[in-house]
């Protein structure tokens, strides 16, 4: 089998989302995503990564992973390049599921189980307004989440409070009303409802260790990125400062930034986000690891649909997977538009996907959508580094010197 064309499809209505698909002399299309900056991905899969794959067996994933990882991290890895690389990822091993005709989980080692527990994180999309009721009725919302088996949900109290001083300055007041629908939910339900508190990395170190003292008695499932993870030292800190453990993090980059965090302690839940840290191949290994320090991974979503996907192979196949997180305003909302099969939440859980390969494909005819733009690759180049580096090589008869020593 042979990789033959690179294709990437993104739509003014998701500006930030891009999908990509990998295409096969046999007629078999892997499926990848990532989401941010969709164009420079873009730029990425068909000007290095893209034109260095055709012409090569698509089964080689961790070959491949590794060429343009390698390719990344020269001029540091944590931008464009990895989102790219890990929707790449996904798509090949998408391939390899439907050329052996079996979900990837299967592959990865089989299941440990075949659904996990999710938790609901607060969208707005459609008819499901969950993030702006939570402000107003956040007792209904808790509500209607556990009608539906669901036990737990990710609210960000703390983020609009943080933007007026770029997290500098925290207001009592403030976080007492930020606190309310939180406060209104355990009166109503003890403990029987978790809820995660999430800060999309807006404030200093002092202020969240005042926010996680202040929550210590509503005992939330876990705080997540209350400060950004750029320094394991102060999130260890914070950690020190709550018995509530703290997610570390979607804003880190492959098995070598999570390793700090999980290394020096910061880290007692480790939070991945697929399509942004290197796909299937490198959670697998971050789940691996942080297994190594007994410690579970909570993947990240509110990418897309394919992320779902492809973290439901990780979550059947690892067994230290705690929850995987969910919008069920994105999923009942839009994921439907572009990919059919969409996935099965049933009962609070994510269900195994069934199909061979990742387990879905886009809907036939967005292509041609209105507002899609598409850029196909088909011809093979090696990436500019590479002759680069050639440069440096010995003159060949000395090369051929080097090569009759081994
Ligand atoms: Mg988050």
């Amino acid at each position: 089998m042979k990789i033959t064309q690179i294709e990437t499809i993104r739509f003014g209505q998701f500006p930030d989302l891009i999908f990509v698909q990998v295409h096969t002399d046999n007629g078999i299309i892997g499926l990848g995503e990532t989401w941010y900056a969709a164009s420079t991905v873009e730029a990425a899969i068909h000007d290095h990564f893209g034109p260095l794959l055709i012409g090569r067996d698509p089964s080689d994933i961790e070959a491949h992973w590794q060429t343009i990882f390698r390719l990344s991290d020269h001029a540091g890895y944590g931008g464009a390049e990895l989102r790219a690389l890990s929707a790449l990822d996904v798509a090949l091993w998408d391939i390899k599921g439907q050329a052996l005709k079996m979900p990837v989980f299967e592959i990865l080692g089989g299941g440990t189980r075949h659904r996990i527990r999710v938790y609901n994180t607060l969208g707005v999309y459609g008819d499901i307004t969950d993030g702006h009721d939570v402000w107003r009725k956040p007792v209904d919302v808790a509500k209607s989440l556990m009608d539906e088996g669901i036990g737990g949900m990710k609210f960000s109290p703390t983020d609009f409070i943080a933007r007026a001083s770029d997290g500098n300055i925290l207001f009592k007041k403030q976080l007492d009303r930020a606190l309310q629908p939180f406060r209104e939910i355990r009166d109503a339900f003890g403990m029987n409802f978790e809820i995660a508190n999430d800060g999309h990395a807006k404030w200093n170190l002092a202020n969240a260790i005042r926010i996680v003292q202040e929550m210590e008695e509503l005992q939330p499932m876990w705080h997540e990125e209350l400060l950004s993870p750029l320094n394991e030292e102060a999130h260890l800190r914070l950690q020190q400062a709550t018995k509530t453990p703290i997610a570390v993090a979607e804003r880190l980059m492959t098995r070598y930034q999570h390793r700090r965090f999980m290394e020096s302690g910061a880290a007692r839940i480790v939070m991945p986000d697929l399509t942004w840290t290197g796909g299937i191949s490198e959670v697998k290994k971050i789940a691996e690891l942080a297994s190594g320090h007994q410690l579970p991974i909570a993947p990240h979503d509110c990418v897309g649909p394919v992320n779902m996907f492809a973290c439901a192979q990780i979550c059947m196949a690892m067994p230290n997977v705690m929850i995987m997180e969910y919008n069920r305003a994105m999923h009942r909302g839009w994921y439907g538009d572009l990919i059919e099969p969409n996935f099965v939440v049933k009962d609070g859980f994510l269900m195994a996907p069934t199909e061979p390969g990742i387990g879905t494909h886009l809907k036939s005819g967005i292509r041609e959508r209105a507002d899609a733009t598409v850029r196909v690759s088909n011809e093979a180049r090696e990436p500019w580094l590479f002759s680069r580096e050639r440069y440096t090589y010995p003159p060949k008869d000395i090369q051929q010197e080097f090569e009759q020593m081994v």
